[in-house]
């Protein structure tokens, strides 16, 4: 296998390179932006997966399943919404030869789907709040190239749907997803910003959107979710209403939450290296790789002690492979790297007598552990590598911003910028044109680092209503 190309000056081509080698994605099948999932690729959305719906159903929502056709009767009612999605909707206008009546979307989000059932499930205030969601297929025709996880036609989803008393009660449940997304992402070890989007580039529909980014290198960040209030702008045309305690009819106001196999692809791109991939372990398929090292012939067979410490794992929880393969000890330290399996274990004969194992994590952090509580000792390891690589990340999460006090400081930098904006879409603008990038907006609560002095807007100079903001390349 040839060498990767190098990451930091070749992000996106060694990013393709690497799904690909450590097959997480086989990207063969006959439609663009469709990839498979094979087995690995397919542990490792289990495991994201998870962690998901254990965050998620801590904050007292619950699962549903809604069709995947949506009827265009439906998908017409929001107009900002349709207008937004209009062109990357596929359409379904036939059964068989029989053209049907009302042709049939096919869901590239859910809210058409589930908010005229919503109109009939809630009817008073004690329906209230109504926090559901769905892990499911969606399907968005993207005119951009598509890349595996991180921008696809066919889009493994999860979506939450909210439907609350008020505005305030909405405003509420956007924090609660905030805080469950902060736990999602430190079981991936992914820090991130959560930042309003502008105007012009909240979700269609919404009355904000606030928008969940990475930095991914230079100036370049990546959306990984998103969190919306849509205030009452769906449950007016859906009809969703319920009866208050003062027994006035009200219309509910909504959020939603949304994430996908791209913090998968946010994985890759934030811990692989040029070894390959490297997984957080609540996010690896396989968290520990057992090699038993044949010695000389008649040497004593190290495969039953190997066996047995896997035995011992699996039985604490673990996820563990025996790799009993015919390939050297060489060759095969050289695939679980790339494939990111936090911790190898190497036993030879002399580990086997000893009860001990030679472990190496994929930092290269090497260490003999046993023969006294070596079970507890893999366990710590494993611990040892996830905090080691939360530093990791942390510290270029740290050195990913730079302050601009000027248009043209701006120009110059080749971090995500940090600066003070008014709010107005021309100066907004401004800074676009000057990064040939977004203004990403203003983020939620205080920047996650400190800044010192405040200032006028960098484009207008004014302070009346001053904030900072942050500017990227999103990929
Ligand atoms: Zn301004």
């Amino acid at each position: 296998m040839a060498e990767l190309p190098d990451k930091a000056t070749r992000l996106i081509e060694w990013y393709l390179d690497v799904v690909e080698a450590a097959q997480l994605t086989d990207k063969r099948y006959g439609v663009k932006g469709m990839n498979v999932w094979t087995p690995y690729g397919f542990q490792a959305r289990r495991q994201l997966d998870a962690v998901m719906i254990r965050e998620i159903e801590a904050t007292g929502s619950v699962p549903v399943e809604f069709p995947t056709l949506i009827p265009q009767t439906e998908f017409q009612k929001e107009k900002d919404h349709i207008k937004g999605f209009d062109a990357q909707v596929y359409w379904v206008t036939r059964g068989g030869a029989t053209p049907l009546d009302i042709p049939l979307v096919l869901r590239p989000t859910s809210e058409t789907a589930m908010y005229p059932v919503f109109a009939l499930w809630v009817r008073s205030h004690r329906d209230l709040p109504l926090n559901v969601y769905q892990i499911v297929n969606t399907f968005r025709y993207e005119t951009k190239t598509t890349r595996p996880f991180i921008r696809v036609r066919e889009i493994h989803f999860f979506e939450e749907h909210t439907c609350q008393v008020d505005e305030a009660a909405a405003t509420a449940r956007v924090a609660s997803n905030l805080a469950a997304f902060a736990g999602m992402a430190r079981a991936f070890v992914l820090p991130f910003l959560a930042i309003r989007r502008p105007e012009w580039d909240k979700f269609p529909g919404a009355f904000y959107s606030v928008a969940l980014d990475i930095p991914i290198g230079g100036a370049r960040t990546l959306q990984i979710g998103s969190i919306h209030h849509y205030r009452e702008n769906f449950s007016g045309p859906y009809g969703i209403r319920y009866e208050a305690a003062d027994g006035a009819q009200r219309l509910v106001h909504q959020t939603t939450f949304g994430l996908s196999e791209r913090l998968l692809g946010a994985v890759v791109a934030v811990h692989g290296d040029q070894k390959g991939a490297v997984f957080p372990p609540a996010l690896a398929p396989c968290q520990v790789v057992v090699i038993p090292i044949p010695g000389k012939p008649g040497a004593p067979d190290p495969t039953p002690a190997a066996r047995a410490l896997a035995a011992e794992l699996t039985a604490r929880g673990l996820r563990v492979e025996v790799d009993l393969s015919e390939e050297r000890p060489g060759a095969k330290y050289y695939r679980h790297e790339l494939r990111g399996v936090p911790l190898r274990l190497e036993i030879g004969a002399r580990e086997a007598a000893a009860g001990t194992a030679t472990a190496v994590d994929r930092l290269g952090q090497k260490r003999l552990l046993g023969p006294q509580g070596l079970a507890e000792a893999v366990v710590r390891a494993l611990s040892d590598f996830e905090q080691a690589l939360r530093e990791a990340a942390e510290a270029r999460f740290a050195a990913a911003f730079s302050v601009a006090r000027s248009l043209s400081e701006l120009k110059g930098s080749s971090r995500v910028r940090v600066l003070r904006w008014c709010g107005a879409e021309a100066c907004g603008r401004e800074v676009e044109t000057a990064i040939d990038g977004s203004l990403l907006g203003t983020p939620e609560g205080p920047l996650p680092f400190p800044v010192e002095g405040e200032g006028g807007c960098i484009a207008c100079g004014s302070t009346a209503g001053t904030r900072w903001a942050l500017a990227a390349q999103p990929l």
